[in-house]
């Protein structure tokens, strides 16, 4: 079984292969059953998911569950970590109609994936944003949030103004253009710490227990400790428009972007 990571940061060697931080094309993979819960609400546990749980500002899958003997499905409305598991939350409507798969089933996990899709592209465009801004004006990012084809970041960046949004814009999508590859990698925790992209990324959160550090890298441009899904070029992403910037005190400065294509 693969060393897998957490949403944010790795959280130790989980039972399922959680194929979503190592392959973020995958759209579906054959599993079995581990365990299901029935209260509060619906879930099941797979020994293997191409559902993306949530974290880094990046929402978890939806999709389906169809198990192999008779076809029948149940849809996924959300996936979560637990305790380094991912917990596949079925529709409670579905499950009214026939119960849950039991443990042993064997059944296909499948993605909603123009919507996963959309939001890989999105996530590397805040990347590409994240590494303009560090390298063209000196300023840290502090957080970030987004839906399928729009997101926010947050910086610490005093001189940003109206003024700079078309000169941001324009830089993002001439790195967009450029054909960046993005690479995922993983790190022994002592090396991530010696690289100086990677502190600027808030990773000094890191919690003490933790050995290994997944990065996120557009080559050439920006490196950061992430557990996201991302598009491997970034020509794949689009262009995008800046739709707003916002003031939140005198350092800290909200933009706001989107996708100029969000279906391609
Ligand atoms: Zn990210």
């Amino acid at each position: 079984m693969p060393r897998c990571t957490g949403p944010r940061y790795p959280s130790g060697v989980p039972r399922g292969q959680q194929l979503c931080y190592s392959d973020a094309y995958a759209r579906s993979t054959e599993a079995r059953v581990l365990a299901v819960e029935v209260e509060p609400a619906p879930a099941v546990l797979l020994d293997a998911t191409v559902f993306y749980p949530g974290g880094g500002g990046q929402p978890a899958d939806t999709g389906t569950i169809t198990r192999s003997g008779d076809g029948a499905t149940w849809r996924v409305r959300s996936a979560r970590k637990a305790e380094g598991e991912i917990l596949h939350d079925l529709e409670p409507g579905d499950v009214e109609g026939h119960s849950p798969p039991a443990v042993g089933a064997i059944v296909t996990a499948e993605i909603d994936w123009p919507r996963r899709h959309l939001l890989m592209r999105t996530h590397t465009a805040l990347h590409t944003l994240c590494g303009v801004v560090w390298r063209d004006y000196g300023a840290q990012v502090t957080g970030g949030n987004m839906e399928p084809g729009a997101g926010r970041m947050d910086f610490e960046f005093e001189r940003m103004s109206g003024e700079l949004v078309g000169e941001i814009e324009a830089s993002v999508n001439r790195e967009l253009a450029a054909e960046r590859e993005v690479r995922v990698g993983v790190l022994p925790r002592d090396d991530a710490f010696a690289i100086p992209d990677l502190i600027r990324t808030k990773i000094n959160l890191l919690p003490p227990g933790i050995t290994e550090v997944r990065t996120v890298e557009i080559v050439g441009l920006d490196l950061q400790a992430d557990g996201g899904t991302h598009v491997a070029n970034t020509s794949e992403v689009g262009r995008i428009h800046v739709t707003g910037y916002e003031s939140k005190g005198r350092i800290n400065k909200r933009i706001r972007i989107e996708l100029v294509d969000p279906v391609v």
